[in-house]
C-alpha cells in the first residue's frame, strides 16, 4: 500500500486544484517558508478524518476553507482527496485503488466519499483503522513531537510502542472489557 495522489481544491492556500503525485519510496516537499508544505500534511490528515482544528494549526474548522488573498476572493468550500494503491489488499476493500475524499462547505455541511460514493466519517475512519493510518496514529509526526517523545514517562513511551506495534488497540479493549 502506498500513496498515489493528493489533490487539493480549496484547501488553506491551494485554491486551485493542485494534485501532488507519490511514488513509493521517500517523498520530499521543498519550498521557501510560507509556500504551503505544512498545508500538504495538514490536508493529508484532514483527508483520514482529523476532526481537531488546532491539530490543523487553526482556530476553527472553517479555516481550512481558502479564505481569500488580495487577488482572489475567498472560497465556499475546501476539498481533499487521496487516492492509495491497495493492490496488496491492505485496506479491506476490494479496490485496488481507493480514493478518499471529504469537503467541507462554508456554511458548516461535510461530505465524504470513498471511490466517489458518499459515506460516513465513520466509514473512512474504519477503512484505514487496522492500516497504522487513521487519524489518532502518530503516521504524521509534527514539528515537536520528537520532543514530547523524548520527554515522555517511561509509561506513554511504552504506548507509543505499543501503538507501533499495533497492540494498543487490543490493550484498549481489554482495558475496556476489565471496567464492565
Ligand atoms: P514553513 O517552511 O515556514 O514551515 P510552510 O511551507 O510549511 O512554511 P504553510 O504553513 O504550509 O507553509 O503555509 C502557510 C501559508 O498558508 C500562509 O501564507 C497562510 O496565509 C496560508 N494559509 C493558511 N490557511 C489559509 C487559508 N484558509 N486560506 C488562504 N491561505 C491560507
Ligand atoms: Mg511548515
Amino acid at each position: 500500500m502506498h500513496l498515489k495522489t493528493l489533490t487539493l481544491r480549496g484547501f488553506k492556500s491551494f485554491a486551485s486544484a493542485t494534485t501532488l503525485g507519490f511514488e513509493p519510496g521517500i517523498t520530499c516537499v521543498v519550498g521557501p517558508n510560507g509556500s504551503g508544505k505544512s498545508n500538504v500534511v495538514d490536508a493529508l490528515a484532514w483527508v483520514m478524518g482529523e476532526q481537531g482544528a488546532k491539530s490543523l494549526r487553526g482556530g476553527s474548522m472553517e479555516d481550512v476553507i481558502f479564505a481569500g488573498t488580495s487577488g482572489r476572493p475567498p472560497l465556499g468550500r475546501a476539498e481533499v482527496s487521496l487516492t492509495i494503491d491497495n493492490a496488496d489488499g491492505a485496506l479491506p476493500i476490494d479496490y485496488a485503488e481507493v480514493t478518499i475524499s471529504r469537503t467541507l462547505f462554508r456554511n458548516g455541511g461535510s461530505e465524504y466519499a470513498i471511490n466517489g460514493s458518499s459515506c460516513r466519517l465513520l466509514d473512512i475512519q474504519e477503512l484505514l483503522s487496522d492500516t497504522g493510518m487513521g487519524r489518532e496514529m502518530h503516521v504524521i509526526v509534527g514539528q515537536g513531537q520528537l520532543d514530547a517523545v523524548l520527554r515522555a514517562t517511561p509509561d506513554d513511551r511504552r504506548g507509543f510502542i505499543e501503538e507501533a506495534a499495533g497492540v494498543l488497540k487490543h490493550r484498549r479493549r481489554k482495558e475496556k472489557a476489565v471496567r464492565k
